[in-house]
């Protein structure tokens, strides 16, 4: 199991990362899955915010970072987004992870990791996510992209308890 890294956020970094919690409860409270995400820029302005909308949506790639992307990109530079920080409840998947390299975000803060929620996932098959690390995408990024987490990892998890089971 990866470490907390707390110690890593700066005194903004906490109360970001707890929206991003929050929205995940939001997501959940609309029949989606528990996830969600905000971009905020260099001078603290959140650029965009988003929920996960598969329970609203029926669309199986509106994740939480992802949207708050499809948001942010067309009305902020690339500039601008590789000086901002993306909050999400949790770690990012590939196809999220994919979107931030291209997004040009320079900073990825998240909550719980992917191997403590796959214990919320369980074993169904469609709940079953790819077993491959955000980390593994930025690393192979021509820009770099820091990226810090797992972090608020009991705040995170509530958001999951008993909303997998179903
Ligand atoms: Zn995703």
């Amino acid at each position: 199991m990866s470490l907390p890294e707390e110690a890593r956020l700066n005194e903004t970094d906490g109360i970001y990362l707890r929206r991003a919690i929050a929205l995940a409860d939001k997501a959940r409270e609309r029949g989606n899955r528990p996830f969600g995400a905000l971009i905020v820029g260099a001078g603290g302005k959140v650029l965009a915010e988003a929920t996960n909308a598969n329970g609203e949506s029926g669309d199986c790639t509106a994740h939480a970072e992802l949207s708050a992307i499809r948001l942010a990109s067309p009305l902020f530079t690339r500039e601008e987004l590789s000086a901002a920080t993306l909050y999400s409840s949790s770690e990012p998947c590939v196809m999220c992870a994919g979107a931030i390299f291209w997004s040009a975000i320079g900073r990825v803060i998240y909550g719980i990791d992917a191997e403590r929620l796959r214990v919320f996932r369980g074993e169904r098959l469609d709940q079953k996510d790819a077993e491959l690390s955000c980390r593994d995408v930025f690393n192979t990024s021509s820009h770099a992209i820091e990226c810090i987490g797992p972090a608020l990892i009991e705040e995170a998890s509530t958001s999951h308890q008993g909303a997998w089971k179903v």
